[in-house]
């Protein structure tokens, strides 16, 4: 199990259990790919590997936590296909939590990626997290810290995790996976060091192509070509959901060249610096500041089912109103 950085979120994790008493339960949190799942493995491993040095990484119960196959670490699964829990696929974890382990001290349950279930829903699990049965330990993920009842952090420790360095990134990516050079440097110019969405990039998932886009798009409007940007703007509108990924990078990098424009360095996630600075040159803050706007606006269309190609027409005309 290797966790890259992050070295104050793991000396958190080792130092849970060195004090009397230890707790039942954590919250992680921090952005998409930064490696919430990956430390809550560790934890998981770490209460339920049988080594004096746990986790040893090496034992069987080490494995199959690696694998995610411990009968003993439940990845809860959400039963929504948007990637939100049901009540019921919590209240499943509080009836089913009265079991005993099937082979170690403990069972551990994962609850990642709560971001997309309604907040109220913690409500459902707060009995279990205050009063948990002795055997029974509960790791939640989101996002952002802030996701998370008061009544539910008060009762758990709480540990970040975040991006590494571009370089601790780029080592990790040339060590562990067998794409090519040139592939990872792009990943990690365009990702930083958030190790997950470079994998994600390099995969050959759809976010690569967007990225792309975004980044000629926003190059042509740096250029002033009209042309260029509807060419862009119309192959993004022949599929939605590579339309709503372009128009959010399109938003990060031009709002990395406000920012640069005010004289702050900006890297947001998916951005390019090459055109935010090209942006940055060529308009002032204030026109960058309406252009910026515009993705959200029509992201917003889009969703209300507004024509695909026709949305792109309109923010092309509409930039090229601002830029002149
Ligand atoms: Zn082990």
């Amino acid at each position: 199990m290797v966790i890259v950085g992050n070295e104050n979120a793991v000396a958190a994790a080792d130092k849970l259990f060195s004090g009397e008493r230890a707790p039942h339960g954590i919250v992680i949190y921090g952005d998409r790919g930064c490696g919430k799942k990956t430390l809550a493995k560790y934890i998981a491993a770490k209460l339920l590997c049988k080594n004096t040095s746990a986790p040893c990484g090496n034992c069987k119960s080490c494995a199959m936590i690696d694998d995610d196959c411990h009968p003993d670490f439940v990845m809860v699964k959400p039963s929504l296909s948007s990637g939100a829990y049901r009540l019921e696929d919590l209240r499943n974890v509080v009836s089913e939590s009265v079991t005993a382990p099937n082979e170690s001290e403990y069972t551990v349950y994962l609850i990642a990626d709560l971001d997309k279930t309604p907040v109220g829903a913690q409500n459902t699990l707060l009995k279990l997290i205050e009063e948990p049965p002795q055997h029974v330990f509960i790791i939640l993920t989101a996002c952002s810290k802030e996701y998370f009842l008061p009544t539910v952090l008060s009762r758990v420790v709480s540990i970040g995790v975040s991006p590494v360095t571009k370089e601790q990134c780029s080592e990790y990516l040339t060590k562990n996976t067998k794409y090519k050079q040139d592939d990872i440097n792009k990943a990690v110019s365009s990702m930083g060091g958030n190790i997950g969405m470079c994998l994600e990039y390099l995969s050959g998932s759809t976010l690569r192509t967007c990225c792309e886009n975004a980044e000629e798009a926003a190059l042509a409007i740096a250029s002033g070509s009209e042309y260029q940007l509807l060419k862009v703007l119309t192959v993004c509108g022949k599929n939605r959901e590579t339309a709503e990924t372009s128009l959010k990078l399109l938003e990060n990098i031009v709002r990395d060249a406000v920012m640069l424009g005010m004289g702050c360095e900006g890297k947001a996630l998916g951005s390019s610096e090459k055109a935010a600075r090209n942006l940055a040159e060529k308009y002032s803050v204030k026109k960058l500041g309406s252009i910026c706007t515009l993705p959200e606006k029509y992201l917003t269309g889009i969703k209300f089912n507004a024509s695909l190609p026709a949305a792109m027409g309109s923010l092309c005309a509409e930039i090229k109103e601002i830029t002149g």
